[in-house]
């Protein structure tokens, strides 16, 4: 029987497809620490983000036939490693997209009225200094008519760019590969109405130079972050940087350093260099909004994750029973 191990958890949907195909799946969490000693029971392993996959736990699984990462990123896995020692590695690059272009607008929609500080401060002074709190915050922007630099033009920047588009926004899309998209406005979700707008990608320096907000949609395996100090001097004052694609891709010291002297107006963050303990700096600023790395965390894409990691494990096994 094939033995599947869900170490980051799984959608209950997709639990069900695997045993229905006749497939073991255990959706336990088992330390990294211990690892070494589980997983060689295995054909299978599923994570996300946080369990590490490496070279060294590879050697110790001879039976290990398929890696599944539920979303995009492989940064966790050594993939090229595993697929020399014929392992197949898969995700569900598709399944989260729409999940992080909407976490990426919750945070803009939250900066733009400061909604991280205010939720804070209501709470405590909310009945004691309403008038005052009510001043404090009446400073806010609207999203609509401002630039939106998108770094990153894949999935997840296109579903951003369809959005952003929608809201009225000045959408600057930046990508290394990528020169233009067709960006299908289906979400007007209407049978009279067909919408595709062509969008073609700008130099990185005019996102930089013109953005009121600059979010991020690239992937990151290390080395320099693609912002850092000398790229925030070029931004606009008083602009915002939204990340949501790995933590590194962020100079996080020169994030706080810009905030504070005025250079930037605020970050959003749902992704940290030393996560699961990111810096308490960035977690307690006030003109930075976090959250806790659940970009592809909803109900809809756990739903699509499981079910397209199921449909490709039984496509690769057959059916079991
Ligand atoms: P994708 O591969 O479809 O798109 C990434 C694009 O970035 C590519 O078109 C590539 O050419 C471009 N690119 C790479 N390096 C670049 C650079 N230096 N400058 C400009 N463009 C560059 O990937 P995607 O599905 O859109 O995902 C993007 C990233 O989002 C992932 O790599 C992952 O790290 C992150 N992500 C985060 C979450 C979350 O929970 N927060 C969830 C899913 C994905």
């Amino acid at each position: 029987m094939i033995r599947i191990l869900a170490n980051d958890g799984i959608h209950p949907d997709a639990v069900t497809l695997l045993s229905e195909a006749g497939y073991e799946v255990e959706d336990i969490k088992i330390p990294q620490e211990d690892l070494p000693n589980i997983l060689p029971r295995y054909d299978v392993v599923i994570v996300r983000s946080a369990t590490k996959i490496r070279k060294e736990l590879i050697d110790l699984c001879p039976n290990l036939k398929i890696i599944a990462r539920g979303g995009v990123g492989l940064d966790n896995i050594d993939v090229d490693y595993a697929r020399s020692k014929g392992i197949t590695v898969m995700n569900t690059p598709t399944a989260s997209s729409q999940s992080v272009a909407e976490l990426s607008f919750s945070h803009m929609f939250g900066l733009a009225r400061s909604l991280q500080r205010a939720n804070r401060e209501m709470k405590d002074h909310g009945t004691t200094r309403f008038k005052e709190l009510k001043k404090e915050y009446s400073n806010g922007i609207e999203l609509r008519g401002k630039t939106l630099g998108i770094i990153g033009f894949g999935r997840i920047g296109q579903a951003v760019a369809q959005i952003g588009i929608a809201l009225g926004m000045n959408v600057l899309p930046v990508d290394l590969e990528i020169q233009e998209a067709n960006i299908n406005m289906d979400m007007l979700n209407s049978e009279h109405i067909r919408l595709s707008i062509k969008v073609e990608t700008e130099e990185f320096d005019k996102a930089l130079r013109k953005s009121d907000f600059l979010t991020m949609h690239v992937p990151f395996s290390g080395g320099k972050p693609l912002i850092g100090t000398e790229e925030m001097t070029r931004m606009k004052k008083g602009a915002f940087i939204i990340n949501t694609a790995r933590g590194g891709a962020l100079d996080e010291d020169a994030l706080l350093e810009a905030i504070d002297a005025g250079k930037l107006g605020g970050a959003a963050l749902d992704v940290f260099a030393n996560e699961p303990k990111p810096k308490a700096e960035l977690l307690n600023h006030p003109k930075i909004s976090v959250t806790p790395h659940i970009g592809a965390a909803t109900l809809e894409a756990q739903t699509r994750i499981g079910q397209q990691l199921a449909d490709k494990i039984i496509a690769f096994f057959g059916d079991d029973k």
